[in-house]
């Protein structure tokens, strides 16, 4: 018997091992049926090169637990290992700055395995002695054995073995019981080695008889040897497909289609990524996506290794340029990870131009549901944007989708206006901007519908990219003035109307929660609107994007801004106002002289600043006292004009039905809007 010092630099690495890789216990298994699959696999390699002539049909990986031994065995029919072989690959572990390392990266067990090749060490995390006993393909190979009690010491000796391969045998620690547990191992080897390409066994199939489950003889293979995705897509089917899902992600509603990724050159990548159902809700869950390295399974949280708008898409891929034993922040910084990730996302806009371009119905239906992911990449992702210009759809309210090079088309001729601006006009809620949308489509219009979690960005976006474009929405003011295709006239009030229309009208309003109101004129035609409450686009959406970006939260917290707009041109209006100026005159016109003179007071006192460092000392007091004189001259005129307004049912009618078509009236308003309207019937 042979006994030596394992190679390495520390004196004693197992004591490392098991404290700083404590949380990752569990991949030691993962780590040693690899090890066992990477030897058969070698073994085929080898056949194929006619380097052996054996067999290679009995090839299979086999985990099997001795509770009363107390071991957790991972057996194989590969290569096997001969002495010289054990010293070489397990014995001398290359093994330099061990200390350094470990100190630095002590959180990160996958990073430590991986940098050192610890893979087979790994079994140190869970095993008080771990035993090797393995036979080489290589004709007249003897038999080894090798036991090791997590000292630096070993031993080794010839052994009787007369089947070729490697059994890993792990005298399990007691702290680590579980891993003696037919059920943990179960859910291990299905976390890590379902798609491992050699059939791996872990016990024996079971039936039912004589009212029990019972073994039969045959071997549970726990794996699927070759999965859906490292197969060929001419070879499968819709329902191969939907089935391959069912099984990833059980219990969710059928995707909406897939991509089944497949590339050579210059990384080699398979895999297979789903669309989901996701409606209204943009729930990124970070475990959608397995990435596998040579179908082994390394990580379901790809942050960073896809770009976020993919997480909302599920599946699995599948990479040797993967590297499998890194910690994630390394994966990000990784350049293979971020080519796979560029490449990923133009195989999904091209899978989605080329559904858009074969299947118009099918993508139009579906629409609906995937509009949120393309919307969010086309946010998110300036070269997907790019590509998704093509595919991207619009949806007019009365559900007809356009491309968007097309829809330009369509409004083209009717949407210019006098400047030349394209203007796209939208609707966020049909019923509720029912009157807008209708005023808009009897001019010969087209009204899009924009309801969706992510319109406002993406609104915002397109008329970034898209030169000479603006989208409002259809009550973000009138109509005409939405689309201004001529100067608009000019208004026909005199300064001192508009000011008393203003408080006429202004005064009616009554108190609505977290809004306020502007009075505005337009001289549209007479038939068209006397009223109409509109709400600017620049501020809605201001307030709307404050959602999205968290430095804007000023703009969120503001009250909205609603403009109550008169129609000059109504004859309505034009008499409603006529009859204020008549019937306030005479109260106002002493208030307008005195007021008048206090303005001239004020203008001279304020010029005799020649030189912009204020007033003169004793000229100060007086104009603060002519300043609150003029101050308290127009709340005299205010509640005068609003105590004629509070007289006039017309007035508030009318700003009522604004109101009303705008859904603002409601309560207390409404019932009186209600009862005037009977009695001014
Ligand atoms: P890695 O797998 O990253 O090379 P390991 O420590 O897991 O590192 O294994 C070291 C080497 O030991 C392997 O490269 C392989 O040559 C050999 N080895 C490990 N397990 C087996 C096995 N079951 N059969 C044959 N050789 C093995």
């Amino acid at each position: 018997m042979a006994k030596g010092t394992i190679g390495v630099t520390t004196t004693n690495i197992f004591p490392v091992i098991k404290k700083f890789l404590y949380s990752d216990h569990e991949i030691f298994l993962r780590e040693l049926v690899s090890n066992a699959v990477d030897a058969s696999q070698k073994l085929k390699t080898l056949a194929l090169a006619g380097d052996f002539n054996g067999t290679t049909d009995d090839l299979k990986v086999t985990v099997s637990l001795d509770k009363e031994a107390g071991t957790l065995t991972v057996s194989d029919r590969g290569i096997g290992m001969t002495a010289e072989e054990i010293d070489k690959y397990i014995n001398q572990i290359a093994f330099s700055g061990a200390e350094e390392f470990l100190a630095k990266y002590k959180d990160n067990a996958a990073a430590i395995i991986g940098h050192f090749g610890l893979g087979f060490y790994s079994a140190f995390m869970v095993a008080k002695k771990v035993e090797i006993r393995t036979l080489s393909y290589q004709d007249g190979a003897k038999a080894m054995m090798w036991t090791c009690d997590g000292s630096p010491e070993f031993e080794m000796a010839e052994c009787d073995k007369a089947q070729r391969g490697t059994d890993i045998i792990l005298y399990v620690d007691d702290e680590e019981k579980e891993f003696l547990e037919k059920g943990r191992i179960e859910a291990l080897l299905n976390k890590y080695c379902r798609f491992l390409p050699v059939p791996v066994v872990f016990g024996k199939k079971q039936e039912w008889k004589d009212g029990k489950y019972v073994d039969t003889d045959e071997d549970k293979v726990v794996n699927d040897i070759e999965p859906l995705w490292a197969r060929k897509p001419s070879e499968l089917t819709d329902d191969d497909y939907l089935k391959f899902y069912r099984a990833i992600q059980p219990g969710q509603e059928d995707p909406l289609f897939w991509i089944h990724l497949n590339v050579d050159f210059p990384f080699t990548l398979t895999g297979i990524l789903y669309f989901p159902k996701i409606k209204n809700n943009l729930d990124i869950r970070k475990d959608r996506i397995q990435l596998y390295c040579n179908q082994v399974f390394v990580t379901d949280s790809v942050e960073g290794v896809v770009p976020d708008f993919m997480m909302l898409l599920q599946g699995v891929i599948d990479s040797p340029d993967i590297p499998l034993n890194v910690s994630r922040s390394y994966l990000q910084a990784d350049r293979n990870v971020k080519k796979i990730s560029t490449y990923i996302t133009k195989k999904v806009a091209a899978r989605l131009a080329e559904i858009a371009k074969n299947s118009p119905e099918e993508y139009e239906k579906k629409w609906d549901d995937i509009k949120i992911f393309i919307e969010y990449g086309m946010l998110s992702d300036e070269s997907f944007c790019t590509d998704a210009m093509r595919f991207a759809l619009l949806e007019n309210v009365d559900g007809k989708f356009f491309k968007l090079d097309d829809y330009k088309k369509v409004i083209e001729g009717e949407q210019t206006d006098k400047d030349g601006n394209l203007i796209y006009l939208y609707a966020t809620d049909r019923n509720a901007q029912y009157s807008y949308i209708r005023a808009a489509t009897d001019k010969g219009y087209d009204v899009l519908l924009m309801n969706g979690q992510l319109d406002v960005p993406f609104v915002g976006m397109l008329e970034q990219k898209q030169e000479k474009t603006r989208f409002v929405r259809v009550d973000s003011d009138v109509i005409d003035r939405l689309i201004v295709k001529k100067e608009t006239e000019a208004v026909q009030l005199t300064e001192a109307e508009r000011e008393l229309a203003t408080t006429l009208f202004k005064s009616q309003i009554p108190p609505i929660e977290k809004t306020e109101f502007m009075v505005d004129f337009a001289q549209l035609a007479e038939t068209d609107q006397p009223i109409v409450i509109t709400q600017s686009e620049y501020m809605r959406r201001m307030r709307e994007m404050a959602q999205f970006q968290p430095g804007m939260s000023f703009y969120g917290e503001m009250p909205s801004m609603m403009s109550l707009m008169l129609n000059t041109a109504h004859p309505l209006v034009k008499k409603l106002i006529d009859e204020a100026v008549v019937a306030t005159q005479n109260e106002l016109k002493p208030l307008d002289e005195e007021l008048a003179s206090t303005q001239n007071i004020i203008s001279a006192i304020r010029n005799l600043d020649k030189d912009g460092k204020g007033v003169p000392e004793d000229k100060k007091q007086d104009l603060a006292d002519n300043e609150k004189k003029e101050q308290e001259l127009h709340e005299k005129k205010t509640a005068i004009i609003t105590e004629y307004a509070s007289g006039q049912d017309k007035v508030k009618q009318l700003v009522d039905i604004a109101l009303l078509g705008n859904g603002l009236l409601t309560g207390e308003s409404l019932d009186k809007f209600l009862q005037r309207s009977v009695s001014l019937l």
